[in-house]
């Protein structure tokens, strides 16, 4: 079949910039696309942070210094690439040093809508100035929802984008970008005004996100329950009506995860590999861990691990009451590693301080450590209130570590409860977002630890999982392709 030409656009590729999942997913789909002989670009900008790292930058040749105008503004960009590590696909890096070459990835200042609005201008004008009509226009979150809007507008005149079609992945729509509504004059959509939506603008905001759900051809989300979940008003935070409306162009399709990285039997950060025939060998992960973060060493109980981001939507308060109950009385350990909200922090830091040898709590973000996590743990804790997709859960799967998860988006896709009579199941699933529903997980999970057999069983089923790229992307393949043959959707 023919190969495609997808322009994907992120805020976030990893390893070069990540705050979380995003991140994951635009490296892994970009990478897989091109693997399959599709021809991609994969676009962001250059912050701070990646020159910092010292990664080489190449200029791209007729894309130095162009000059653009952006409502009120006239100014320069360029694109300068780095390869993306281990992918053999290089991304291209919007260098715009007055808006990127900061601290953060995101930040607080007053121009944050600037930053975003042009990295959705730019992806376009970069195809414009080098004559490549991409078929797909790959957008991800909110960071670049006006994009598609822009690409119709200019597809109103520039038969470079006569066949384009735009998709919208939805990562967390709990991140929407809302503005106040005079940032239309920034973001050079004075004369556009009546296709935004017209009762933010009365309200007096201007919603990215919205935008981009507006005049996307195609809306993803990354599970297909969490695309079930954004329709009702409980998960929709305010967009589930919209939502709705575009129900025939909202479809879920669960994250994959890059087997090179997050993978036992190469994973060059773990103290022993092993794989499925060796599973043995990840008691050397475990013993490991444990004396990495200085917690006691054999433990009778499980080693339960966390990594995450710790913030609302992760749950973790269902743990405040059940875990200081539970600890004096169970021979079992906990590693976290996260930073966040302060009082999550505290929680974790307190366990700590009350359960040393027994808690750790490794405040902040380390890459290495996350895959050590998942090597020696023996069963992850992921209690999410919501949870779009999650990729711990995954990598937990094929690390045999045992996921305790609520019964929600990603999770509820792929974890399965693990039934004692019939052998089958992946993990501990629970329905309600209670303390007394965490606190059966854990105890069904110290249940089922106490039986190797079911053990050895439920491990097994989970590592014979595949949630790789390799399967997800044909996924996308397909819409794609199915796209291409529907006219742009109208409004
Ligand atoms: P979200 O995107 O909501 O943060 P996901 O589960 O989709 O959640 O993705 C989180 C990603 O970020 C995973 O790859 C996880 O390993 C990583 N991660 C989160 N917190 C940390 C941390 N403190 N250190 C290292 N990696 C982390």
């Amino acid at each position: 079949m023919q190969p495609l030409r997808v322009c994907i656009v992120s805020s976030e590729v990893a390893p070069l910039a990540k705050t979380g999942g995003l991140a994951d997913v635009s490296a892994a789909l970009a990478g897989e696309l091109h693997r399959r002989g599709h021809d991609v670009r994969l676009v962001m900008p250059l912050y701070r942070r990646m020159r910092e790292a010292g990664r080489p930058f190449r200029d791209v040749p007729g894309l130095i210094d162009r000059e653009m105008s952006f409502g009120p503004r006239r100014g320069r960009w360029s694109v300068r690439a780095t390869p993306l590590p281990g992918k053999d696909l290089d991304v291209l890096c919007v260098d715009v040093p007055e808006l990127y070459d900061r601290d953060g990835i995101y930040t607080q200042d007053d121009d944050e809508h600037l930053r975003f609005g042009l990295l959705s201008r730019v992806c376009l004008a970069l195809c414009q100035e080098s004559g490549w009509a991409p078929d797909i226009l790959h957008l991800n979150d909110w960071h670049v929802g006006p994009a598609a809007l822009y690409l119709r507008l200019l597809a109103s005149w520039d038969t470079l984008f006569a066949k384009t079609r735009s998709v919208l992945t939805i990562h967390n729509i709990g991140y929407q970008g809302v503005f106040a509504s005079d940032v239309v004059h920034d973001l050079g959509l004075d004369d556009a005004v009546h296709k935004l939506h017209q009762e933010d603008l009365a309200a007096g905001r201007v919603n990215f996100l919205k935008t981009g759900i507006l005049y996307a051809d195609a809306l993803t989300t990354v599970s297909r329950t969490y695309a079930r979940e954004i329709q009702t008003e409980e998960y929709g935070m305010g967009l589930d009506g919209m939502l709705r409306k575009r129900a025939d162009r909202l479809v879920g399709i669960v994250n994959g995860i890059d087997d090179e990285i997050w993978n036992p039997s190469v994973d060059p950060h773990i103290a022993r590999k092993f794989s499925l025939d060796t599973l043995d060998d990840k008691r050397f992960d475990r013993a490991a861990l444990l004396s990495d973060l200085g917690l006691a060493p054999d433990p009778k109980g499980p080693v339960l691990g966390i990594v995450s981001r710790l913030v609302a939507q992760k749950g973790f308060d269902l743990l405040f009451d059940v875990l200081p109950e539970m600890l004096p009385f169970h021979d079992v350990r906990l590693a976290v590693l996260g930073s966040g909200e302060p009082k999550l922090e505290e929680f974790f830091a307190g366990l700590q301080a009350r359960f040393p040898g027994k808690v750790c709590f490794y405040r902040g973000y380390n890459d290495p450590l996350s895959h050590r996590i998942e090597a020696g743990a023996d069963a992850f804790l992921m209690p999410s209130r919501y949870e779009p997709c999650g990729l711990n859960q995954m990598y937990s799967l094929a690390y045999g570590t045992i996921p305790v998860v609520r019964n929600t988006g990603g999770l509820a896709d792929t974890v399965t409860l693990f039934d004692r009579r019939t052998g089958e199941g992946t993990g501990v699933v629970f329905d309600h977002s209670e303390p007394g529903a965490m606190r059966w997980a854990l105890l069904y999970l110290l249940e089922l630890w106490g039986d190797r057999d079911a053990w050895t069983r439920m491990q097994r089923n989970a590592m014979a999982q595949d949630w790789s790229w390799r399967k997800q992307t044909g996924l996308y393949e397909a819409l794609y392709r199915k796209l291409l043959e529907m006219p742009v959707a109208s409004h």
